[in-house]
């Protein structure tokens, strides 16, 4: 059975539903060309947080699009509302699996018939997210970085996605200040994560057997390629935990990957030396920060 795409985007809000980290960034994407984003979230403090974050960056945001023109945030703790009339409905919930399958049964109940639903997951393809899904032609992976600084999204089919859902997609983005790159084949970590995995790993073997530092890594990083800052000091920003999540969800699904660089994240993260969040990482001058 075909699905019918949404017209009249223009003039139809856009819904986030999860307003965190990635849910407010996503939405003040949104409001670059004068429409209308509703954000839901169970929780007011979230809420909150993302009117403000929206306020904060908006005007400079709208300057980095062409024809920007600032738009508006509503905010609330009905789902069903924040899905009235939308022509996207984009989930930014927290990364579990059960989570994202409640969530996704909810928003093809809720939407209208059109809306195309998105996650922004960045380890989970939609195609795990849809048992409770009756139209999965209208389900797509949009997986965002950090906007507004990275306007990179990745989009990518749940194996069942209408291709026209691309289409628009990759159409319609640019008009936000996106960026937007189909990733042809589904595929763990979509076309830049997993390219970037794979540098974090080959940096982490040659420290794990020896070769080098953390340090040097870094410096001839930088010196080499004319930008900074290196692996090491990006991974104690995200959190050595989270980088190890990563890495094993990796390993899971690609038997084979050296265990180096598990092992050595794992040492660091049983030291409590996460990185920035806890004063200590790789490097050890984060303390004042
Ligand atoms: P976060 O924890 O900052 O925000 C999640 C929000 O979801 C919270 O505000 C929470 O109140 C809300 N929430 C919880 N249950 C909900 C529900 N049932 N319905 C609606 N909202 C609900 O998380 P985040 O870092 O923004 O990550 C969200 C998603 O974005 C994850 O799938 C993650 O993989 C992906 N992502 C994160 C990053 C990143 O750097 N943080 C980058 C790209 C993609």
């Amino acid at each position: 059975m075909g699905i019918t795409l949404p017209q009249n985007i223009q003039s139809r809000p856009v819904t986030v539903v999860g307003g965190g980290t990635l849910g407010s960034r996503i939405a003040l994407m949104f409001t670059t060309q004068g429409g209308k984003v509703r954000l839901y979230d169970p929780s007011e403090e979230a809420r909150q947080h993302a009117v403000d974050f929206v306020a904060e960056n908006s005007a400079d945001t709208v300057a980095l699009v062409d024809g920007g023109v600032a738009g508006s945030l509503e905010t609330g703790d009905d789902l069903a509302e924040a899905l009235k009339g939308s022509w996207l409905a984009v989930e930014a919930v927290p990364e579990h699996l059960d989570l994202k399958k409640k969530v996704f049964g909810q928003l093809d109940e809720l939407s209208e018939n059109d809306t195309i639903l998105a996650s922004n997951s960045s380890s989970y393809p939609t195609s795990s997210m849809i048992d409770n899904v009756a139209t999965p032609e209208r389900v797509v992976n949009m997986h965002f970085y950090m906007p507004p600084a990275v306007r990179v999204v990745e989009l990518m089919s749940d194996g069942q996605t209408d291709q026209r859902v691309l289409d628009l997609l990759l159409d319609t983005l640019p008009g936000y200040g996106l960026y937007p790159f189909e990733a042809y084949k589904q595929s763990t970590g979509f076309i830049f994560n997993r390219i970037w995995a794979a540098i974090k790993r080959e940096c982490l073997s040659v420290v794990a057997e020896g070769v080098s530092t953390p340090q040097d890594v870094d410096r001839i990083w930088e010196l080499a390629l004319g930008t900074g800052p290196g692996p090491f000091r990006l991974m104690d920003q995200v959190g050595l935990d989270v980088v190890l999540d990563i890495e094993n969800h990796y390993a899971k699904e690609r038997p084979g990957l050296p265990e180096g660089p598990r092992k050595l994240l794992r040492r660091y993260v049983d030291e409590g030396r996460l990185g920035v969040k806890s004063g200590r990482g790789f490097y050890d001058d984060y303390r004042d920060n």
